[in-house]
């Protein structure tokens, strides 16, 4: 019965053509190779980044308090020490900004901040944590209490939204819900230039 065989050696072909996929599919997120990030505590945060330059982009970025800053960045030599203190300041000095701005002063565990170099591996991030693609620019995870950006996509307004995320969710014994929460955050990036 040639036709039987034929419908049997096809499905057989289908069914290796379906595995063969599926395996790609389920190898891609564990063959992403854990980043190997280089980490700087602050009072309050845990910033991770991987090299000295990413840090140096972002410190750019965050243009708050230009005034006093801009000054400071036109005479310093930029030394990796110099570069650690300026972001540990401005990132600090953001984070008080936003607790003062939700009267939310209570001590809460550091934020790690994921700063990724580029939009790929910030979506390669998302896509892992997901599993699908990612549209969006920033995020905060609550269960690592963990902000995700994007060096050449951030400015202070998006990390202090994200910050609000982090303090206003464990400000609560109870946390609030996501819209209220979404709510107070967008009030505090509206608000962080006085
Ligand atoms: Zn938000």
């Amino acid at each position: 019965m040639p036709e039987r065989i034929t419908k049997n050696s096809r499905s057989v072909f289908l069914l290796a053509f379906f595995l063969y996929f599926s395996f790609i599919g389920i190898a891609y997120p564990e063959s992403v190779q854990p980043i190997p990030w280089v980490t700087l505590e602050t009072k309050y945060t845990i910033i991770r980044f991987l090299k000295a330059e990413d840090l140096d982009t972002f410190s750019v970025s965050m243009d708050f308090d230009q005034k006093f800053w801009g000054l400071k960045q036109l005479f310093s030599d930029k030394s990796p020490g110099t570069v650690h203190e300026e972001v540990s300041a401005k990132v600090d000095n953001l984070y008080e900004r936003v607790q003062e701005i939700l009267d939310m002063r209570k001590k809460s565990p550091k934020v790690f901040i994921n700063i990724y170099p580029d939009r790929n591996l910030l979506d390669q991030a998302y896509y892992h944590i997901y599993q699908s693609k990612n549209n969006i620019r920033a995020w905060y995870i609550f269960d690592s209490n963990t902000i995700y950006i994007n060096i050449n996509d951030v400015h202070e307004g998006m990390l202090a939204h994200e910050m609000a995320h982090s303090i206003i969710d464990h400000f609560l014994l109870v946390r609030p819900p996501a819209a209220s929460a979404e709510i107070l955050s967008r009030y505090v990036d509206a608000h962080i230039h006085r």
